[in-house]
């Protein structure tokens, strides 16, 4: 398991739910704006990825797409 969680900061609206549903605390505010500060603590719940109302933030786990970075199954 290998999260990768990313915000798109010009779509984020800082409406604040993620930060408050987020189970693991991954997300935080810093200067006004939402950052993702620990991400490796994330347990892949994905629930921020539908909570989020503008559509910002992404949620992957890197080792389930280890086989689109170029590795040959043949
Ligand atoms: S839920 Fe989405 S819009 Fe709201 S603060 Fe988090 S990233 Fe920004
Ligand atoms: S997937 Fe779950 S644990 Fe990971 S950042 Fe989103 S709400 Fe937090």
């Amino acid at each position: 398991m290998k999260p990768i969680v990313k915000i798109d900061i010009i779509k984020c609206n800082r409406c604040l739910l993620c930060v408050d549903l987020c189970p693991a605390d991954v997300f935080t505010i810093r200067d006004n704006k939402i950052e993702v500060a620990n991400m490796e603590s994330c347990i892949l719940c994905y629930g921020c990825v539908p909570l989020c109302p503008t559509s910002a933030i992404s949620v992957e786990d890197k080792e389930m797409n280890i086989y689109d970075e170029g590795t040959d199954l043949k």
